[in-house]
């Protein structure tokens, strides 16, 4: 079956006919007087039924050996790292989501993990970091907020050759555009509060594990004693939201892509950054992995900081917020959202390209740019 049927239809027996299931909200389950297990059930923090149902639907589309689901994107990247031995080293692409920067510099080092940030579409950097040290590599693609792309098959390969993992966050691309897992990475990780959920209401996170059974074992185990667990009704809304991604992603990437273009004519605008405009200079590699360009892009004003502030302001249809993947379109100042650490470009702008008219898109970007 193709995916985008893998999407809605699930194998899974309808009790009593109902096409759309049921959501679980039971904490416990009956067991016997000596906890003898009577269900396939016993308590919400270890397991539940749209949970589990939720990380069949990702294990599938992601082709994936299983999927375990926190309560978000940043409880999905802490569960992985918290299986890591002390002493281990993590390679991280440079540009990171910002929160995975705090997190690897701020308390990683706690539990013994070091962190290191190169540019790992730089080959040699990559070869003089990679050691028999370097227990996973993690990286975003496309980048955030660059829209930077790195090769999956060509970093696994040589990660491999040293015995460590690849970890994808693929939450940009979605399992509809890009299967990190088919190129050769080990782990690929959504914020499934984006894309998958779709709508900007329900927050939750996934790591899917290539082929390696006792890793879902693992991650289940730290999610029990972590509790970072997805409620039921954010697994039944998520699942629902996996049901309408790949036709949500193929609108996102058509309105992303007119838009690209129109900004990358702009007198205003000196660099667009998008997967699939046909100046990228990484355009050859999103091609070879995904199948379409996402609905992200950010591009930079030739006017810096005070440029890119005055067209945020002046935006009416494009709302300032932050987060991505929604309906609605965003526009964020993503030096200003991130803070003093920044390594944003002050005269950028993120945009996250709804599933509005291109044309109402456009014409409210080039009224405001041509306020400057
Ligand atoms: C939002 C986001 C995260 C974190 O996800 P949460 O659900 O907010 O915890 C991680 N990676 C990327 C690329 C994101 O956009």
């Amino acid at each position: 079956m193709k995916p985008e049927t893998l999407a809605i239809h699930v194998p899974q027996k309808r009790r009593d006919g109902a096409i759309a299931p049921p959501i679980h909200l039971s904490t416990t389950f009956e067991h016997g007087p000596a906890s003898e297990r009577l269900f396939e059930y016993e308590y919400i923090r270890s397991a539940n039924p749209n949970v589990n149902d939720l990380e069949s639907r990702l294990a599938r589309l992601e082709r994936g050996c299983g999927a375990v689901v926190f309560s978000s994107g940043m409880a999905a990247g802490a569960a992985l790292f918290n299986t890591l031995q002390p002493g281990s080293e993590l390679l991280f692409h440079k540009d990171v989501y910002f929160d995975f920067k705090n997190l690897a510099q701020t308390l990683l080092p706690n539990s013994g993990l070091r962190a290191r940030f190169i540019d790992l579409r730089d080959e040699d950097a990559v070869d003089r970091a990679l050691s028999g040290k370097t227990a996973l590599v993690c990286f975003e693609t496309p980048s955030n907020p660059r829209l930077e792309i790195i090769d999956i098959k060509a970093i696994s390969d040589k990660a491999h050759r040293v015995g460590a993992k690849i970890l994808v966050d693929s939450t940009f691309a979605t399992p509809a555009l890009q299967n990190p897992l088919a190129l050769g990475a080990d782990y690929a990780l959504h914020s499934l509060t984006k894309y998958v959920g779709g709508h900007s209401d329900v927050q939750g996170g996934a790591i899917v594990v290539a082929d390696q059974p006792d890793m879902v074992e693992k991650l289940v185990a730290v999610r029990t004693l972590s509790g970072g667990v997805l409620s039921p009704f954010n697994a039944w809304m998520l699942a629902r939201g996996l049901q309408t991604l790949h036709c949500r992603m193929e609108k996102h990437s058509a309105n992303a892509l007119q838009i690209a273009q129109m900004l990358s004519r702009h007198r205003h605008v000196e660099q667009v950054r998008y997967p699939f405009l046909e100046t990228n200079p990484d355009l050859t590699i999103a091609k070879k992995q995904m199948s379409a360009g996402g609905g992200m892009l950010s591009f930079e004003l030739a006017g810096g900081r005070e440029a890119a502030l005055r067209v945020a302001s002046e935006v009416r249809l494009f709302i300032n917020a932050t987060s991505l993947g929604g309906v609605e379109s965003l526009i964020e100042h993503r030096a200003s959202m991130e803070g003093p650490g920044s390594s944003a470009p002050g005269g950028l702008l993120r945009l996250s390209i709804g599933l509005e008219h291109p044309d109402d898109l456009i014409e409210d970007l080039e009224r405001a740019l041509g306020k400057l």
